[in-house]
This record gives C-alpha cells, sequence and structure tokens, in this order.
C-alpha cells in the first residue's frame, strides 16, 4: 500500500531549498527549522484525516514563511487612536514630545550619569535630575518621583499615616478605573480612612469634627473623573489646609491630572495645577506624569523638602523607583514648561488637545474620498460629521472639545454585526485604526491624526 506520508519533502530536504536558505541568512536557523517542523506535522495531521489531502512544495514552503511572519510580530505595536479621546488609557495615554523621544533614545543607547555626580566625582541621586526643574515650575520645596500617581499616594499615605487616620470627603472617595480605589489604595497602603460628610456637600465642621489623637492628615483627592453638580458644597483647599495646619495636620491633595500650564492660556478648561495647591498651602500634591502633563507614565510628588526627605527614606520609594528611560523623559518634558510659548506645537498631547476644529474637519475631507473607494465593495457612504472629542484619563471630565468624524455607514440595511465586522476589518489592519462606534455608524475622529499619509496608504488593506 501506498503510504501518503512517504511522499512529503523532509526537513533537510525543505532547508536546501534556496528560499529557505534565504530564510536561515535573515531569520536564525532555529526560527526556520521549528517552522518547518510544525507545518509538516500540521500536514502529516491533514493527511491522516483526509488521505487525498493534496500538497505541494509550494504550498509548504508558503506556509513556513507566514508561520515565521507570525513568529516575529509581536502583539503590542502602533495604532491610529481615533476614537476621540485624547488621552486614552487603554492606548498608551499622552504621546510624548519628540525631545523627550530622543532623549529616550539617547538614555538606551549610552551610559548616562543617572546616579553619578559629575561635579564631586560621587554617587549622586536620580531624583537630583527631576527636582530642581520641578521647583522651579511649582513653587514646591522639593520633589521626587515614582512610578505612576497611583503610587505616589501610596507611598504618600504609607510614610505619612500608616495605622493613623486620613480624612477624606465622601464627594472624593472616587475609582479610577478598575484597580485605582481611594478606600483600597488606603487600606493597602496601612492608613485608615475616616470619610466626612456627604457624597454632594461636605462643610469645614465636618472636617473639624472628625479630627482626633489618630488623624495623620487632612486629603483632597481631584475628581477628575466626574463631576458633581445642584446642591453641592465643599471645603476650599485653602480652608483645608488652615485647618490641618491649626491641628498639626498635614494638609495633601492628590491632583491626579496635574498639568504645569494654565490650560486657559490655550482656549482649554482651566484645570487645578500643582502650582495652586502649593500656593494654597498643600504640604505635598501628587499628579500623573502622562496625563495633561504630556510626559511618560510616572506619579509626580512636589511639596516640604522635610516631607519629600521621608519619603524617600521609606524602602517602597525604591520598590516603586522610575527607571532611566522613564526619567530622561520626565526631564526632557519638563524643560519643555519652562519655554511656555512652545508648548502647543512641541508638547505633543497639547498640540492634540489645542487642534482647531476646521484643522481636524480638513483631515477628514481630505480622506473622505480614499475611504470611499476603499469600502467601494460594500458601498459604504462616508460622511464627515461635526463631532466632540474627550481629553480623557479623567482629566477635565465634563468639558468637550469641538471636532470632527468621518461617519463609516455600510450599505444596506446596516446591522450592529456589519458594523462590528467593518471595526474588525479596521482593526486588521498593519496599523490598526481604533475608531468608536456612534449612531450606527462607524466613526473616526480626526483629532489625533497626524500621519495622514501612512494612514490613506494603507487603506489598500482593507478587506471589506
Ligand atoms: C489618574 C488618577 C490617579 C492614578 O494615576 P496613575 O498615574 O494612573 O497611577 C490617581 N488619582 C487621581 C485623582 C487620578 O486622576
Amino acid at each position: 500500500m501506498n503510504n501518503p506520508y512517504s511522499e512529503l519533502p523532509s526537513v533537510d530536504h525543505m532547508l536546501q531549498q534556496d528560499a529557505f536558505r534565504k530564510l536561515i541568512n535573515d531569520y536564525g536557523r532555529t526560527l526556520v527549522v521549528k517552522a518547518v517542523r510544525n507545518v509538516l506535522a500540521s500536514v502529516r495531521k491533514e493527511i491522516a484525516s483526509n488521505p487525498s489531502m493534496k500538497w505541494n512544495e509550494k504550498s509548504i514552503s508558503d506556509a513556513c514563511v507566514t508561520s515565521i511572519l507570525n513568529e516575529c510580530t509581536s502583539s503590542i505595536g502602533p495604532v491610529f487612536n481615533l476614537t476621540g479621546t485624547v488621552i486614552h488609557t487603554n492606548l498608551g495615554r499622552s504621546l510624548l514630545a519628540e525631545d523627550a523621544i530622543h532623549a529616550v533614545l539617547e538614555a538606551m543607547r549610552h551610559p548616562l550619569n543617572l546616579e553619578f555626580d559629575l561635579k564631586t566625582g560621587k554617587r549622586g541621586d536620580r531624583d537630583d535630575h527631576l527636582a530642581p526643574l520641578l521647583r522651579e515650575i511649582t513653587g514646591a520645596e522639593d520633589a521626587t518621583v515614582v512610578n505612576n500617581n497611583a503610587a505616589a499616594v501610596f507611598l504618600l499615605l504609607n510614610t505619612l499615616a500608616r495605622r493613623k487616620e486620613v480624612i477624606v470627603s465622601r464627594g472624593e472617595l472616587i475609582e479610577i478605573g478598575g484597580a485605582f480605589r481611594i478606600p483600597d489604595i488606603m487600606s493597602d497602603s496601612g492608613a485608615r480612612l475616616r470619610e466626612v460628610g456627604t457624597t454632594n456637600r461636605t462643610h469645614r465642621r465636618d472636617y473639624e469634627d472628625a479630627i482626633g489623637t489618630k488623624t495623620a492628615l487632612i486629603m483632597k483627592v481631584h475628581r477628575s473623573n466626574f463631576s458633581i453638580e445642584g446642591f453641592t458644597a465643599s471645603v476650599e483647599a485653602k480652608d483645608l489646609a488652615d485647618l490641618a495646619h491649626q491641628n498639626n495636620l498635614f494638609y495633601v491633595e492628590d491632583l491626579g491630572s496635574g498639568t504645569l500650564v494654565d490650560l486657559s492660556k490655550f482656549g482649554l478648561p482651566k484645570e487645578p495645577t500643582p502650582m495652586d495647591a502649593i500656593r494654597d498651602g498643600a504640604d505635598l500634591v501628587t499628579f500623573s506624569g502622562d496625563k495633561l502633563m504630556g510626559g511618560p507614565q510616572a506619579g509626580i510628588i512636589v511639596g516640604r523638602a522635610d516631607l519629600v526627605k521621608k519619603l524617600k527614606r521609606n524602602p517602597l520609594k525604591r520598590v516603586l523607583r522610575v527607571d532611566k528611560m522613564t526619567l530622561v523623559a520626565l526631564v526632557a518634558t519638563l524643560q519643555l514648561f519652562k519655554k511656555p510659548e512652545m508648548l502647543p506645537q512641541k508638547l505633543t498631547t497639547l498640540r492634540l488637545l489645542t487642534r482647531k476644529e476646521e484643522q481636524v474637519r480638513a483631515i477628514c475631507e481630505d480622506l473622505q474620498g480614499s475611504l470611499t473607494t476603499a469600502l467601494a465593495s460594500c458601498r459604504a457612504s462616508v460622511s464627515v460629521e461635526p463631532c466632540q472629542s474627550q481629553i480623557g484619563s479623567g482629566s477635565l471630565p465634563v468639558s468637550l472639545l469641538p471636532s470632527y468624524r468621518l461617519a463609516v455607514r455600510p450599505g444596506g440595511k446596516t446591522t450592529g454585526r456589519d458594523l462590528n465586522r467593518l471595526a474588525k476589518a479596521f482593526l486588521s489592519l498593519p496599523i490598526p485604526v481604533i475608531g468608536r462606534i456612534d449612531n450606527n455608524a462607524l466613526c473616526f475622529d480626526c483629532r489625533c491624526l497626524e500621519q495622514v499619509d501612512e494612514f490613506r496608504a494603507q487603506l489598500i488593506h482593507l478587506l471589506p
């Protein structure tokens, strides 16, 4: 009887072919041999279930190339964020300024004086590169930095309030994404939460009544992803700082999204800054590096020098420390704030946030034809519509930015499934395009689209 397997080429035979010699040259023997083995094994399996199955060397060789290419692509990579949310946590939040990108490249390539004092030739402190900039920009006495803002809050509470009480208004017991909830962070840090007031109204006397022998600090948490409207009352930062200091307590603020300039100068809604908090008497202020500040992921703490020193002595500081890439990116980003006039151009996040709606509209109109052509086979209509972008990442929750979007509506009677299929086609592009389904259309807000040519060029890969 004829054995259908006996005609299959051997691994060695395949590797002798010119095409495979070239593959070995480009990808190395390990990966190529693995691919050939896997492909031959799966052909054998198919023959087992279907002995009359057709194969030839070409189909085997093509399958090997596909397998090798698959092995070499990683699951993480660039996408087009056309969701309409500028600082999108799931899409990596802020885009870094070119200066910061350059600094990271240099830090990766060369040794650097990360913890080396070039004046004395002795060991230095990585925070020393940041602290002078943060002192100058925020007016605080000193500063330090950790992995992210959640870590900053955790370090602060663990250092200043372990086994003690922290007074927070019930209107500020926030959740930022599943994992960051103020009450949980507090209990994990060893601090005890003392909630005061109600969801909508908290008064000075609520704080006063809560102060006791166990109190360590009064904390204000910025409502960064929601707002409370209607019959509301809260206590001004200044008053809280006074109250805390009169009782020998510390007053701290978790700002969340810390912008280092007055955004209203750029036509954006005003957002509280660390400078305001320090001026109002906060002893320490925490904020994120990768929200409105437009830098890398980091948690920045500014405030009283003696308290910063305490934070730095906590072994947790070492656990939560930032790496050299984050540090140089932060330094480069902070340097930009010395040249405020340049910010809307150079700070990428701010550039996207301040884009005029007419500019976005022009991009949409420019792409409307290409997109219509690319989708011709499914008779989709593509229209340009006004829309509203969100700032995102818990920054400025209620303010929306006027923008424009491309709205794609598949031809005929559109079902949710058609829209999902279309959305998937855009996700399968070489640089996946992420939009949003709204009003029975697949929508692409072009506020964050700067690489228009790259976007257009890959539309030919769109499978209807
Ligand atoms: C975003 C945010 C945090 C968490 O900051 P990460 O940098 O994401 O860790 C904490 N507090 C507030 C008020 C925030 O807005």
